[in-house]
């Protein structure tokens, strides 16, 4: 165990907090009820911690706690407000806009749609990752029911304008999803100040233990109607079926709690982290930067790196680090990353990136030693490779 690479990798999972550790154990085994049992102190005791979270939640993106739907995870809240708007309300209209860095968990089920027949605009985004307006002014139309615009990007971290894209939905009368699997409690998010009508969280990004999320579904102004797309017990409103994993629910509502109390100083802490790596790893030639520099995550830092083989790149780190490549986040498919792609990488760059996920538990030493171990990879591979790298 002494040996274990440095993790940073934060945007693919983190570790769950101790102190949300701490929180679910009773939810296991002494208060082991089931939410829905409603005839008994068991039942009671689970449904008043179902419901401390509901709280939580809705306070952490200005929602109230009757909007919270709970799910398995962001990917199927993505699945529920897509597949649920598109099938709720298929006769006013099928055109659904997207966005081409969006994660496949919304990509996947607007193409799934598109076999059923919906039309689905995919805009292309800008160089630094952040959407143009003025494209999704253009791609509006009379039969527009849905857009969905992810709150922070997994890969390069970018944060989208929310606000101005809630509002100029909004005034076209078209509903606005959003995934905010990466911002839930880095960012502030508000649901009436940023005209969202449905949003996706997770818990297992922010500390939180894994198979756990919700989708936030506005009941007033206007009420989003949803097809369920898991049919059962009538749970969650009839939205989505199932009992509730209590002790999971729990260990959600605990670590967004932490997390929200932290963010003010988490942020700053993980911003003087993200710039430290940066200044060390930009006295290199031939590395680029992915995404915009400051309408980011605090800790996230996406390179390119010119001049070494992507593979052989990542092979060089392992030992030192755990990171994410610019292959494809999905450990199924070796494809270049199709966000680096949409930033107008060549195939080539876009293999060789690296993601750096920053998390609570990075120390300074931490991104000394990986910055360190980073540059002298970068420096040996160059001076291996037969056509040398030269600026
Ligand atoms: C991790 C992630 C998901 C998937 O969330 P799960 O809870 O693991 O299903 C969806 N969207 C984004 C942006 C993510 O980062």
């Amino acid at each position: 165990m002494s040996h274990r690479p440095i993790y940073l990798d934060s945007h693919a999972t983190t570790p769950v907090d101790e102190r949300v550790v701490t929180a679910m154990l009773p939810y296991f085994t002494e208060h082991f009820g089931n939410p829905s049992s409603i005839n008994h102190l068991y039942g009671w005791e689970a449904e008043a911690a179902v419901k401390q979270t509901r709280e939580i939640l809705a306070a952490a993106i200005n929602a109230t706690p009757e909007e919270i739907v709970f799910t398995s995870g962001a990917t199927e809240a993505n699945n529920l407000a897509i597949k649920g708007v598109a099938e709720a309300y298929f006769q006013k209209g099928q055109h659904i806009i997207t966005v081409a860095t969006e994660h496949s968990a919304v990509l996947d089920p607007c193409k799934y749609l598109k076999t059923l027949g919906f039309e689905i605009t995919i805009l292309p985004v800008q160089k630094d990752g952040l959407l143009d307006l003025t494209e999704l002014e253009k791609a509006f139309r009379s039969d527009t029911i849905l857009v969905s615009v992810m709150a922070a990007n997994n890969e390069i971290g970018v944060l989208q304008p929310l606000a101005e894209i809630g509002a100029m939905c909004r005034d076209r009368n078209v509903l606005f999803h959003t995934d905010a699997a990466q911002a839930i409690a880095k960012i502030s998010l508000d649901v009436q100040a940023m005209k969202i009508d449905m949003m996706s969280l997770t818990a297992h990004k922010v500390y939180g233990p894994k198979g756990i999320g919700a989708l936030y579904v506005r009941r007033r102004n206007p009420r989003v109607q949803l097809a369920p797309q898991q049919h059962g017990g009538g749970h969650e409103r009839g939205m989505r079926s199932g009992t509730l994993y209590t002790p999971q629910i729990v260990g959600f509502g605990k670590a967004v709690e932490i997390a929200l109390e932290q963010q003010a100083t988490e942020n700053q802490r993980l911003t003087q982290l993200r710039q430290r790596l940066w200044e060390k790893l930009s006295q290199l030639e031939g590395i680029h930067l992915n995404g915009h520099p400051t309408q980011r995550l605090p800790g996230n830092l996406n390179i390119s790196v010119e001049g070494v083989d992507g593979s052989a790149l990542l092979l060089g780190l392992q030992p030192v680090m755990a990171v994410s490549s610019g292959s494809a986040c999905s450990s199924v498919t070796t494809a270049p990353s199709h966000v680096l792609i949409a930033l107008g990488h060549s195939e080539q760059l876009a293999y060789a990136s690296i993601r750096f996920g920053i998390g609570r538990f990075n120390t300074l030493e931490e991104i000394d030693q990986v910055a360190e171990h980073t540059i002298s990879t970068v420096q040996s591979l160059r001076k291996q490779s037969e056509t040398p790298f030269t600026e």
